[in-house]
């Protein structure tokens, strides 16, 4: 078996914290401080994503090496790793909250694939850092299957994500208390190896601006751009601003993304935002079920609703905001990063009507009539709960060029009868105006003159079958915990194709059962993981 050769580009080419003590404390001056992963007692692979291997050309047979599977814990580093934890800052919930950092990641190194593609391998749950402030660096089994599940089922919708290369776990309990109530329990720990080009987020720039460590963010800074956006030349005042428009637009297509397939982060902190746009720090995530844009998975955030999932679009500008401040010093001129928060939003609506275009199989965005529908609908959707997905799986079955209403007792069309949650709820009014939009949107999708199987077909491209439906990953993590891991398995393989019908999965297309309607887990997530 070929060994996979680990190098570290990001340690070779950036400050280190010059203390080696494994300690809680600020750290400054510096991108990272060295630190090993702490010791497990029984590491055991839970799973694996086969197309990540692949990307870092991890030969088939890698996960019958014992080796390996303890690298993946953390028991052994592998030739050419040189573990360590990042500084960065951030705003949590709107509040400046100074150092963070890699409380309880590990970055091992990088790998280098046959494209010259350069991948970091990081480790979450892997022990304490010096930037684990009053917490344990470990995580459980439940969270850690919620980001290995969630990181592939992302990237299989089309949407920019972190990847999960495995799950394993330790061995090890580690107590959580879950809803923060003064109930703690012991729960098994884990480790899920994420990987990515660069885990820098915009706090990992915004620490060294708050401190006035100018020269540590320009090393920073033109690392990032070396590495993950060559083609914007040497540094320069235009090339750092030339940086921050495109971190700007690739955020506007994440977030359309995830309004697209109704994803909400649950805590959009500065922290939490990639520098490449990607969906990272995968905690008290959520789907939306009945569609409903105040609707936030997360406890702690339950009474602000700063998270909701209509919300995501202004905060990620927020948050961008903010990273232009942090790189401001780079600039030195206020109109380019101005400009390019005001291209945040242009791009952000352009994108956002393409995509709800696509999703009602539109050929296109027309504003003439298109602004009227898609409001309306957002109204109807809201009328009665209704799920999301369901809903617009099931719009493309309708055949729109003989769609017509009974006028005089209107009725919903049988294809869209599954996405209601609660059938009491469909009124007289609520089917009626329901009905009205429907013959609106039939009357729209049929102008475009596409045939039925063809409008279906772009429509099933873009509203996925399949999603990781909260509920769904609760039952996989309650089987998971009492040793049977088959239910994370299946839905790993179900998730890597969400637009596919999979005949036979169709338990896994199900609106969210009843009993999951307040089941912790279910429908309330915390940041406690
Ligand atoms: P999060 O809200 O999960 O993104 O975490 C915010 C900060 O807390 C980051 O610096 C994390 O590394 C840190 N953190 C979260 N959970 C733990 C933990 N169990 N142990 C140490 N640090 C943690
Ligand atoms: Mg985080």
């Amino acid at each position: 078996m070929s060994r996979p050769s680990f190098e570290s580009d990001f340690t070779r080419s950036l400050p280190a914290d010059p203390e080696a003590r494994n300690g809680v404390r600020q750290v400054t001056g510096s991108c990272y401080s060295r630190v090993l992963p702490t010791k497990v007692s029984k590491p055991q692979l839970v799973a694996h994503a086969s197309e990540v291997a692949d990307l870092l050309d991890l030969p088939d047979d890698i996960w019958k090496s014992k080796e390996f599977v303890e690298a993946m814990a953390g028991n052994r580093q592998l030739d050419g790793m040189d573990p360590y934890a990042t500084c960065y800052g951030g705003h949590q919930f709107g509040n400046w909250a100074g150092q963070l950092g890699d409380g309880r990641a590990i970055n091992l190194g990088e790998i280098v694939n046959q494209n010259q593609e350069r991948w970091v391998l990081q480790l979450k749950g892997a022990g304490p850092t010096p930037y684990s402030r009053s917490a344990d660096g470990l995580a459980v089994l439940r969270s850690s299957v919620r980001e290995f599940l969630c990181s592939e089922a992302m990237h299989h919708l089309g949407v920019p994500t972190t990847r999960a290369l495995s799950l394993v776990l330790t061995g090890d309990q580690v107590m959580r208390d879950m809803f923060y109530s003064g109930n703690p329990q012991l729960e098994p720990g884990a480790i899920v190896c994420r990987v990515a080009p660069s885990f820098t987020r915009f706090g990992s720039f915004q620490i060294f601006t708050s401190r006035g460590e100018i020269d540590v963010l320009k090393q920073l800074a033109g690392y990032t751009l070396r590495l993950n956006f060559p083609h914007l030349g040497e540094p320069s005042p235009d090339a750092y601003a030339a940086l921050f428009d495109e971190v700007c637009q690739k955020t506007a297509k994440m977030i359309v993304h995830w309004m697209r397939v109704g994803f909400v982060h649950g805590v959009m902190n500065t922290d939490n935002m990639s520098i490449l746009g990607l969906t990272i720090d995968y905690g008290p995530y959520g789907w939306l079920e009945n569609y409903d844009p105040n609707w936030t998975p997360n406890t702690t955030d339950a009474s602000g609703r700063r998270y909701r999932f209509g919300h995501q679009p202004q905060i990620a500008l927020w948050n961008l905001a903010q990273l232009g401040n942090a790189i401001y010093p780079l600039v030195n001129q206020t109109e380019p990063l101005e400009e390019s928060l005001g291209r945040y939003q242009k791009t952000f609506e352009e994108e956002w009507q393409s995509m709800i275009a696509s999703k009602l199989g539109f050929n296109g965005f027309d504003p003439k009539t298109d602004q009227e529908i898609t409001s309306e609908l957002f109204a109807i959707l809201q009328l009665a709960e209704t799920d999301m997905t369901i809903f617009f799986r099931n719009l493309a079955k309708i055949d729109v060029h003989h769609f017509g209403r009974s006028k005089e007792e209107p009725e919903l069309p049988s294809q869209l009868k599954d996405a209601y949650y609660v059938q009491e709820q469909l009124t007289e009014e609520v089917v009626g105006r329901t009905t009205r939009w429907i013959e609106l949107y039939a009357q729209r999708a049929s102008s475009d003159g596409n045939s039925i199987e063809d409008r279906q077909d772009r429509m099933n491209a873009v509203n996925p079958k399949y999603v990781l439906r909260n509920y769904l990953a609760q039952l996989a993590i309650d089987k998971s915990e009492k040793g049977d891991h088959s239910q994370v398995l299946e839905l790993l393989e179900v998730l890597r194709r969400p637009y596919d019908e999979q005949p036979g999965k169709e338990e896994f297309a199900r609106r969210r059962p009843d009993w999951a309607r307040n089941r912790p887990g279910c429908s309330m997530l915390s940041c406690s993981s």
